[in-house]
This record gives C-alpha cells, sequence and structure tokens, in this order.
C-alpha cells in the first residue's frame, strides 16, 4: 500500500509500504480523506516533536518513519478478531489517542494526558495512507447523511468541542476567539451550536472574518478587539501567535476562563495583574476523547448544528501530500482544510 511517511525534518515520502498488522482488538480502516494538521506542518518544518527518533516509544515500540494524518475517515476493511467493534464496510472515525490503560491519568479517563500517550500519525502509523489500524471499541461510526469529506472534520471540531468544554457550559456566554483559521472557525460554530449568545472572531484576515460573519459571529480584527471594551465570558486562543494568547486573556471578563489551544515553542507574556486580581482562569486544552468530545463533534455535523463542508478549501491526491504540506505553509491565507484523498 500507499503512505506519506515522515523521514526527518523536511522529508515526508509518499512510498510503497506494508499493510498495517493488527492486534486482536484492531480493526484495519480503508482510508477515504484524511486532513493535513497544523501538527503534521510542524512535524515537517521543525520535527521530531512527538515522532519517535533516537529510541522508539516506550510503550508501543514504534520508530520513524512514520505514516503522517490522524484526522481519518474511511470504511472498514477488516474487523477486529476479538468481534470488538463495527464490521466490514461500516464508515467510521477511528480514534488516534492510545494510553498506556494503566497511569492515575489513564485510570481517570484522561488517556490525553499519559506520560506514555500513543497517537497515531504522530508516534506510529497514521492516516495518511491506503490502510490504518485502529481500536476497533473506540472507532465512531459515522451515519449516512454526512458525506465522508465532512466526517474528516470531526477530528479538529473535537478540538473545538473539548475547548469549550474546560469553560464549563456556553449556553448564553459570550465567547471570543482569537484566530479565525479551521480550528478558530470550527470553535466559533460549536460554541454558537451549544447556545452561546455572542460569538467573536479575531483575525486580521479579512477574508476570515467574512467567513465567520457568514455563520453569525462577530468579526474583529485585532486592533479592533484590543480597542473594543466587551470582555468574553470565555476566549479561546486557537492561533499559536505570540501576541494571541495575552490578548485572549485581556479579553477575558473578571473570573472568565481564557482557553489556550495554540502552540509554539517560543514563551509569551500575559498580565499577572490582570489575571490574579481579576481572577481569571488560565486553562490548556489539548487531546480529545473518542467518546467525550469526537463523539459530540460527530452528532454536532450529523445534525447540522455545524456545518463544516465549506472549511475545506482544497483537495489532493496522497501523491502529492508533500505540497499540500507545504500549502499550509504557504503566506497563502486562503488555505483552510486541506484534505487528501487516500482512496
Ligand atoms: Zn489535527
Ligand atoms: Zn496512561
Amino acid at each position: 500500500m500507499k503512505a506519506a511517511r515522515w523521514h526527518a525534518r523536511g522529508d515526508v515520502r509518499v512510498e510503497e509500504v506494508p499493510e498495517p498488522t493488527p492486534a486482536p482488538d484492531e480493526l484495519i480502516v480503508r482510508v477515504e480523506w484524511c486532513g493535513i494538521c497544523g501538527t503534521d506542518l510542524e512535524e515537517y518544518r521543525e520535527g521530531p516533536i512527538t515522532i519517535p527518533v533516537a529510541r522508539p516509544h516506550p510503550r508501543r515500540n514504534t520508530l520513524a518513519p512514520i505514516a503522517l494524518g490522524h484526522e481519518v475517515v474511511g470504511r472498514v476493511a477488516v474487523a477486529a478478531e476479538d468481534g470488538s467493534g463495527p464490521p466490514v464496510g461500516t464508515r467510521v472515525v477511528p480514534d488516534v489517542v492510545i494510553g498506556c490503560g494503566e497511569c492515575r491519568w489513564c485510570l481517570r479517563h484522561q488517556e490525553g494526558l499519559c506520560p506514555e500517550l500513543a497517537v497515531r500519525g504522530q508516534t506510529e502509523d497514521g492516516g495518511l495512507a491506503t490502510f490504518m489500524a485502529a481500536r476497533a471499541r473506540t472507532c465512531l461510526v459515522v451515519p449516512d447523511g454526512v458525506s465522508a469529506e465532512e466526517a474528516a472534520l470531526v477530528e479538529p471540531a473535537s478540538v473545538a468541542v473539548r475547548a469549550l468544554a474546560k469553560a464549563g457550559s456556553v449556553a448564553g456566554a459570550s465567547v471570543a476567539v482569537v484566530g479565525g483559521g479551521t480550528i478558530g472557525q470550527l470553535v466559533a460554530r460549536v460554541a454558537t451550536a451549544l447556545g452561546a449568545a455572542r460569538v467573536t472572531v479575531i483575525d486580521p484576515v479579512a477574508d476570515r472574518l467574512d467567513l465567520a460573519r457568514r455563520h453569525g459571529a462577530i468579526g474583529l480584527t485585532p486592533a479592533e478587539a484590543e480597542s473594543s471594551q466587551d470582555e468574553a465570558d470565555v476566549a479561546v486562543e486557537a492561533s499559536g501567535s505570540p501576541t494571541a494568547l495575552p490578548l485572549a486573556v485581556r479579553l477575558t471578563r473578571r473570573g472568565g476562563t481564557t482557553v489556550a489551544l495554540g502552540i509554539a515553542p517560543e514563551p509569551v507574556m500575559v498580565d499577572r495583574i490582570d489575571l490574579v486580581l481579576k481572577e481569571k482562569h488560565l486553562v490548556g486544552s489539548a487531546a480529545h476523547l473518542w467518546d467525550d468530545d469526537s463523539a459530540v463533534a460527530l452528532d454536532l455535523i450529523v445534525r447540522g448544528r455545524v456545518p463544516v463542508a465549506d472549511l475545506i478549501s482544497h483537495r489532493i491526491p496522497l501523491d502529492d501530500v508533500v505540497g499540500g504540506i507545504r500549502l499550509l505553509d504557504s503566506a497563502d491565507l486562503g488555505v483552510l482544510k486541506v484534505l487528501v484523498d487516500c482512496a
């Protein structure tokens, strides 16, 4: 089969590799679509970040080259030997998060915090390939009525679901989202779907603000947001730019919550007087869980509460993965979600 494998920084190759061998509780997915994520770009540009290179992954024993891709949808090609999970032919969104199952975090169903966390497409083979293995029991079944392309957005939408859940309920709340890329737009749409009274998207790019406005949000440039007196109950930083987190904290009302999503290596400065005296909550949000977050995201998409089709800006063949990664890296701000056709 074909797979797009990370060999080293700046070296991703589409090549012939053996098909995956499933464990008894795993099924094999024939991948239809796989999104390219900012994380894939980070590994290409600055990696290895989570890809095991010098030493194999402590629990899974995996080592580069690794097939990238964790925003996956496809059909079950081989069902799990132990009988768990859906039968052959079922369209699924496979779970990519693998905890050890034994540590204090895994025992509390916080697998994303596992010190020996494994992630398909990062620490072991993912979905930028013809076939991918996945734990059968935690695959989400995609119902009829939603396209495979839309289902490929379940994983990024689940990032938005989890981020907002960090603030408790957003029903009736005002939500500000700093960053209008794919994740920022999804946070805004999920907030609206969950009953937020007012949603504001902050981004310097006019097209992104227009896109947010078409879905009922207020669009502001960072300068406009800086000078506005409006504060939000919840401010989500979904940009990764060094100025985004300080802005998100500042836009958070007294006692409100700032959720940090964007990652970048450099530290940022936050106004401590503002944070401490106004008793703001500052919390990070990272890996999502298949049931708490991804199932909710799938349901919002299936019911049409969170439309995602207009976030897909590019569709490319698997052979062009490197071009797709470079597209994300380009200054072309019209790039939102790049989907790779793996079928
Ligand atoms: Zn992703
Ligand atoms: Zn664990």
